[in-house]
Formats: structure tokens, sequence, C-alpha cells
């Protein structure tokens, strides 16, 4: 079950979320009684509510905003009590302050903005003793295996609990708490109003991640990265998982380059059933691999991973998902060719990073003359050299025609959306142009093609591509695109908004 946390500054606003929540199907819900800037009215809180409430009232030490004595505090919790709140949440050095009394359930809980503690048990069995019905511990979460120990003790607790590691870190701990056999995980009202760190809306937990279908039989997958905040592939795989019926999850894990190592070696733990892999680990991971498909071991980079009975297998989907992208979009217009083969026999790659060595790659197996470009020119060099294609100087990438322009670089990607990295007067109707680029769909270089005559190509498409195949790979059958395409695009219209 979600629990949504309401936290307002005015009682009417506070009723009103409720109400709106409730009539979306919304069964739990914590009202943050510490955000209310008047006098807390508790009855008229708790009088004709919608569904069953926690309510809480924190300090700042934990997080809140009650800044009245603590004899206020606790007289608002044991009125909560005796007006027939569902539940109260008691922190664990006032548990023992505050009675049980009449039906309403209490639940102990402990914060830890700092860290998580070493011993996780211990600390629970301590708070299971303060007459709990329910066990709530939240710490900060400042290693990928945190998450892991607080799931574990979900897991096996004999007392109902909701353990959450906080911060990006721990992102995962709130998705998978129900599948470990939490009773509910907490969720805020909107995106961007968190009340505790790495929180996530309630909208995504219920649509994006499926968070009530989930149990301890849905395999997990994820994309390990750092940041990871900004992903779009859990939106994207999450989407084709729902549509194709299948009993998995697509989580953000974020893990440090340092930290890499032990979260691969604890896969087993979760357990991992496949991995898309991006910055900064897209190289390193290699190390780990006992089985490299073709791309990688000639590319030198995986984006994609399987978790099997004989080790891990690494697969690169981005050359593939360029070069299709490519043929599509030529195929797209074929009556303009007539020899069958493929029309480009020139391209410019501008950018160095892991996407230009991927498209260089596919492009050059394909028969296609290319040539790289970088703002800094040894990383073009290097490229070039391991390509077996040309580097020229970034200031010289105007000087001759392609038949084909990619930009690898993130030039024109949101919010710099009046960047381009082409000139337009040197764009020829004659050109195809990829902008690997996807958030927006329609950049400035895109749209400036379009203008000139060119064919085009958007990120989207890549994006898509390189999805699916990561998809087919994993679950042996091909997704749905067009709802992959749809989630990517509602996804970077609301990134937008916001
Ligand atoms: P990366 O490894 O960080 O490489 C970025 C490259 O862009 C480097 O060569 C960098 O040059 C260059 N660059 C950065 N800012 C620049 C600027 N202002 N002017 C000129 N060059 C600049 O990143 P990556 O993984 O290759 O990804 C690059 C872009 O590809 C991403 O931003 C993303 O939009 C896109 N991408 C799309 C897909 C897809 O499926 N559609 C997949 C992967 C990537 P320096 O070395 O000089 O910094």
């Amino acid at each position: 079950m979600i629990c949504v946390s309401i936290g307002r500054g005015r009682h009417r606003h506070v009723i009103a979320e409720h109400k709106h929540l409730a009539d979306n199907g919304v069964r739990l819900v914590e009202l943050r009684v510490d955000y209310i800037q008047r006098a807390v009215q508790i009855k008229r809180l708790l009088k004709d509510r919608p569904c069953p409430v926690i309510v809480t009232c924190r300090r700042a030490s934990e997080g809140g905003r009650w800044e009245q004595s603590e004899e206020a505090r606790l007289l608002l919790l044991r009125t909560a009590i005796v007006e027939g709140a569902d539940y109260v949440d008691l922190e664990d050095d006032i548990a023992a302050k505050v009675p049980r009394y009449g039906k309403t359930k209490r639940i102990v809980s402990h914060h830890d903005f700092g860290k998580t503690p070493a011993d996780l048990t211990l600390l629970h069995k301590r708070l299971a003793t303060l007459d709990a019905d329910i066990v709530k511990i939240a710490t900060m979460a400042n290693h990928p295996t945190d998450n892991l120990r607080m799931l574990e003790l979900v897991h096996a607790s004999k007392v109902p609990t909701v353990g959450i590691c906080m911060g990006d870190i721990g992102t995962p701990t709130r998705i998978l708490a129900g599948r470990a056999g939490a009773p509910f995980t907490f969720a805020t009202f909107q995106e961007d109003r968190v009340m505790a760190p790495g929180q996530i809306g309630w909208r995504q937990m219920r649509d994006v991640y499926r968070y009530d279908a989930l149990t301890a039989k849905t395999r997990v997958y994820g994309v390990v990265a750092d940041p990871v905040a900004h992903s779009l592939s859990p939106v994207v795989h999450n989407a084709a998982l729902a549509a194709a019926g299948i009993d998995a999850v697509y989580v953000p894990f974020r893990v440090p380059a340092e930290q890499f190592d032990q979260f691969l070696s604890n896969a087993p733990r979760w357990p991992l059933a496949g991995l898309s892999v991006t910055i900064p680990h897209k190289e390193a991971v290699l190390r780990y691999c006992r089985h490299q498909d073709d791309l990688v071991k000639a590319i030198g980079a995986a984006n994609t991973l399987t978790f099997g009975p004989d080790g891990i297998a690494a697969f690169n989907t981005d050359a593939t998902a360029a070069v299709e992208s490519l043929e599509a979009a030529i195929a797209e217009q074929e009556q303009v060719f007539n020899d069958g083969g493929m029309p480009v026999k020139t391209a410019l790659v501008l950018g160095a990073g892991g996407a230009a060595r991927a498209v260089a790659f596919g492009l050059k197996r394909k028969g296609i003359d290319v040539t790289v470009t970088s703002r800094t020119a040894e990383r073009a060099d290097k490229i070039a050299a391991e390509v077996g294609c040309k580097a020229v100087a970034w200031n010289s990438r105007h000087r001759l025609p392609y038949d084909c322009l990619v930009n690898a670089t993130p030039v024109g990607m949101h919010p710099n959306v009046d960047e381009t990295p082409y000139e337009k007067d040197h764009l020829r109707p004659y050109m195809l142009v990829f902008d690997t680029v996807y958030n927006p769909e329609s950049t400035l270089l895109i749209k400036e093609a379009r203008a000139a005559g060119c064919r085009t190509v958007t990120g989207v498409e890549m994006f898509v591509r390189q999805a699916a195949i990561q998809f087919r790979i994993w679950h042996g059958v091909d997704p749905d695109p067009q709802v992959m395409r749809e989630a990517l695009k509602r996804a970077t219209a609301s990134a937008k908004l916001a």
C-alpha cells in the first residue's frame, strides 16, 4: 500500500488534498501536522476523513517543522489518539510516554539523517519492544548495501516493518518495500514537495513502478548510474513491462564509481535479473563480465547486463540502435534511392564520448566512411584510432560536406535548447541529420535541419530502440515500441514543465 504524506500550512489545504487522494484510490495518508502554521485542529482533520490516516508531528531534528514545545507536541499526539486516529507515529524516545488507547495503532519510528546504523537488527528489536504495532525505520543510505540491509531486515521482521533508506541512493527501498513485506511505503503528494530526501511522488509510485502489484516473485531490473535521478529508462521500461504483462520492475540504482564493485557482487542478494549500465560505469563494468557480445568487445563499453548462474553477461545496444534508427529513416524514404544499398556514404560524428564511440563504430561496420570531431581533439583521435576512422579538428567540422551528420554531444539538450553544435548555413538538403539528444526530441539542430530540407532522425528513436533491444535480451519478447515512445515523450514533456 502507498501512504501519501500531506504537509500543508493550512487545514483546508490538508483536507482538500486528503479528499483528492482518497477520490483517486489512495487508501492511507500521513497527516504531517508539524507543517500546519496555525494551532492544529486535530478534530477538524479527522472528522469525516475520506480514508485512514497516520498522524505525525515531527521535530526539526527528525526532518520536521514543529517549533513549539515538546509538551505541546505530546498533547497533540495524545489528542490524535483520543480522537480515534487510525495510526500515530511515535518516535522511539517518546513511545513510552504516549500510552496505547482505543483502536489507534502505534507506529514506533526511528530516523537517522546521517547514516544507516551498522546494527539495524538491534535497533529494530529495541523499537519493537516499545509496544509497536508497526516499526518504522528511516535512515540515510550512503552505500547501496544499506538498501539491501534494510530490505533484508523488513523481510525477516515478525513485527510489520516499514524500512526505508533516504537520499537518492535509497530510492530502491521505497519502491521495493512492499515486495520485501512492508505494510506500506511513503510517497509525496507532489514530486517537487518532498518531505524526506529521496521521496518520490505517489502517482509515479503507482503508475510507473506499479507498487501495489509487486510481490516477492517480481523480478528486479534497473539502471545503474551516478547520477541516476534524471534517467528516463525507468519510465520507458516500466511502461513496456506493464503493457506486456510481465511480472518485473525496473528501478533506478544510484551507485557511485567506488561502490560499483560491491554493488555488483551483491547482485544475488536483491536478486538482480538485469541492468542497464550508464555513466560512469559503462567501461568499468567489463572486468566483472564473463561473457561479452561482439559489440562490447569491439567498442570496449557495455550498456546492458544479464545475471545468470554462470556469471554476468554484457551487451551493447547503443551501436545497433543508432544504426537501426538511421536505416529505418532511410527505408522510409527508399523511393529516393534505387541502388538498394546504404545511401549514406560519409558521416561526421560530433563528440567523442560513449555515444559517439558506439555510433562511429556502428556506422563504420556498415561500411560508411566515418569522421569524428570533438572539442577535445585527443578524444576524437583516440576514437578514430580505435574505430579505424578519421578525425578532424572541431573548428574544421563545417569545412567538408557529409551525407550524414550525427550529434553525439549534449549540445541542445534541455535546458540549453537554444544551442546547436552545427551551424545551419552548412546544412544541405541531401544530408541525413541524426541528433542523439532525446530531450527535447526536436532540438534546434533537428529544427534547422528540417528547415534546410534534410531528412532527420531524433534521439527518441535511438533511445527507444536501444531500450527495446535490452527488453528483448531480458524478457525474450519484443516490447511495444509505441508504448515506450509515448512514455518517453510524456516524461520529457513533464520534465520541461517542472
Ligand atoms: P560523454 O561521454 O560525456 O561525451 C560527451 C561528448 O560531448 C564529449 O566528446 C564532450 O567533449 C562533448 N561535449 C560536451 N559538451 C560540449 C559542448 N558544449 N560543445 C562541444 N562538445 C561538447 O557523453 P555520452 O554518453 O557520449 O552522451 C552524449 C550525448 O548523447 C548525451 O548527452 C545524450 O543526449 C546522447 N545519448 C543519447 C542516447 C540515445 O539513446 N538517444 C544514448 C546515449 C547518449 P569534451 O570531451 O571536450 O568534454
